[in-house]
C-alpha cells in the first residue's frame, strides 16, 4: 500500500458505497441524501445565464462579492447576526468549510469534541489534520445533548467543539438550553466552535433553528457553516460558506486557499441570487419533508424496528437489533437482496461500538412513489437473520 499514514484506517464514504450497491442491485436507494428533485429553476437559469456572462474564470479566492453580501443579508434577515466581506468566506460545499476549519485551527495531538453519530467527514478531516477525535453520544432513543457527558469530554489538549445542529443522522435541533450548555463548556475553556448548519431552513414542527452563533460570547469563538446544497435541493454545486470573526475566517481561507483555491464561478452568483430571491423554496420544502417524513415513519413503524421521528434534515434513524443480525452492516450489506432497499449503517459514526451496533438511517427526501416503493418491499421481505 502506498498510501500516506494519515489515510490509515480512512475507508471510502459509506454513502458511496451503498449508492453504488443501489445501482448494482437495482435497490431502491433510501442511502444516500440527495433530493431526487432539483431546486428551483429560476436559479440553475441564473447558473446557465452568468455561464453564458463570461462568469467562468477563476472567481475570487474569498467569494464573489454578490454571494458574500448575500450570505451577510441572510444572515442578519434569518438571525440577527451582523458580518462584513471580511467575515465570510466562500468554499466548495460546506464540505470544504469544515475541512479547511479543521486544518486551519487544529495541530497535531489537539483534541476535537464532535457530537456522536457524526458525519463521516468530520472522523476523516481530523485524522488527516493529526487530531484526536472525541465523541459526545447522542443516545437513543430520545438523541439529546448531555450536558455533562459534554462537560467531561474536555481535556487540556481540547481545541475545538464540532457542533451540527440539525443533526444528522439523529434529526435532533439542538435547544437554545442545549446550546447555551455547549457555550458555557467554550467559554470556561476558551474553545472555538465550528458549527454545521446546512440543515438550517430544514427543520419540522414547532423545532426552530438557532445558530450558536447567536448567543452572548459565542460570536467571536464560533465558525457558522452552511452551503446551497440542502437549502435548495442542489447538492451537486458545491457552494459552502464559512462566517465568523476574521480572525477564524482567516484561518478557514488559509487552508482553503491550497485545498481548491477557488470553484464554483457561475454557481457562486446564482446561489447569490437563491439567497436573496428564493427563501421561500426551502421553506415549501420543509413542509414537503415533513410529510415524507410522517409517511415514511408509520411505514418503518409497522417493522420490527424502533423508530425515532426527526425534527429536522433528511433522516430517520431506527434501531434493527430485533432482527438479529450481528451489526447494522450485516443488516444493510443483506438488505438489497432481502428487500430490494438500501440504507446506510451507522455504527461507523460512532466511537460507542454497543450504542451504534444496530442503528440504521433511512433517508426520506425521495418522491412519495420512491418511499412507498420501498416500503412496500420492506413489508413483504424476510429480514431476520
Ligand atoms: C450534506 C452535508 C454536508 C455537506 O455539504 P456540501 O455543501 O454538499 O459539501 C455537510 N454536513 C452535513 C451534516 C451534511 O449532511
Amino acid at each position: 500500500m502506498r498510501h500516506a499514514q494519515r489515510l490509515q484506517g480512512i475507508e471510502s464514504t459509506i454513502f458511496a458505497t451503498m449508492s453504488a450497491l443501489a445501482v448494482r442491485t437495482g435497490a431502491v436507494n433510501l442511502g444516500q441524501g440527495f433530493p431526487d428533485e432539483d431546486g428551483p429553476t429560476s436559479v440553475i437559469a441564473q447558473a446557465e445565464s452568468a455561464m453564458r456572462a463570461g462568469r467562468n474564470q477563476y472567481p475570487p479566492g474569498h467569494g464573489t462579492p454578490e454571494l458574500l453580501d448575500a450570505v451577510i443579508a441572510h444572515q442578519r434577515g434569518c438571525y440577527g447576526l451582523e458580518l462584513d466581506r471580511s467575515q465570510v468566506v466562500a468554499t466548495t460545499g460546506a464540505t470544504e468549510a469544515i475541512a479547511a476549519a479543521v486544518l486551519g485551527l487544529v495541530d497535531p495531538g489537539d483534541e476535537v469534541v464532535m457530537l456522536e453519530p457524526y458525519y463521516d467527514s468530520y472522523d476523516a478531516v481530523v485524522q488527516l489534520a493529526g487530531g484526536v477525535r472525541r465523541g459526545v453520544t447522542l443516545r437513543a432513543p430520545e438523541y439529546r445533548l448531555d450536558v455533562d457527558v459534554l462537560a467531561a469530554a474536555i481535556t487540556s489538549r481540547t481545541k475545538l467543539i464540532l457542533l451540527n445542529t440539525p443533526h444528522n443522522p439523529t434529526g435532533t435541533v439542538l435547544t437554545r438550553e442545549e446550546l447555551e450548555a455547549v457555550a458555557r463548556v467554550a467559554i470556561e475553556h476558551d474553545l472555538v466552535v465550528v458549527s454545521d448548519e446546512v440543515y438550517e431552513h430544514l427543520t419540522f414542527d414547532d423545532a426552530a433553528h438557532l445558530p450558536i452563533a447567536t448567543l452572548p460570547g459565542m460570536f467571536e469563538r464560533t465558525v457558522t457553516i452552511s452551503s446551497v446544497g440542502k437549502t435548495f435541493s442542489l447538492t451537486g454545486w458545491k457552494v459552502g460558506w464559512a462566517s465568523g470573526p476574521a480572525e477564524l475566517v482567516t484561518a478557514v481561507e488559509a487552508a482553503k486557499n491550497w485545498l481548491t483555491y477557488t470553484s464554483g464561478s457561475a454557481f457562486q452568483p446564482a446561489t447569490a441570487y437563491a439567497l436573496t430571491h428564493e427563501l421561500d423554496f426551502p421553506r415549501r420544502l420543509a413542509g414537503e419533508l415533513q410529510a415524507k417524513r410522517d409517511r415514511l415513519c408509520a411505514g418503518l413503524a409497522t417493522l420490527d424496528v424502533d423508530v425515532h421521528v426527526p425534527q429536522g434534515t433528511y433522516f430517520v434513524v431506527t434501531d434493527v437489533a430485533r432482527y438479529g443480525w450481528e451489526d447494522s452492516l450485516a443488516f444493510c450489506r443483506a438488505l438489497p437482496e432481502r428487500a430490494g432497499v438500501v440504507a446506510v449503517p451507522c455504527q461507523g459514526f460512532y466511537d460507542d461500538a454497543a450504542e451504534g451496533a444496530h442503528k440504521v438511517r433511512w433517508t426520506f427526501c425521495k418522491k412519495n412513489e420512491v418511499i412507498d416503493e420501498a416500503l412496500q418491499r420492506l413489508a413483504e421481505a424476510d429480514l431476520h437473520r
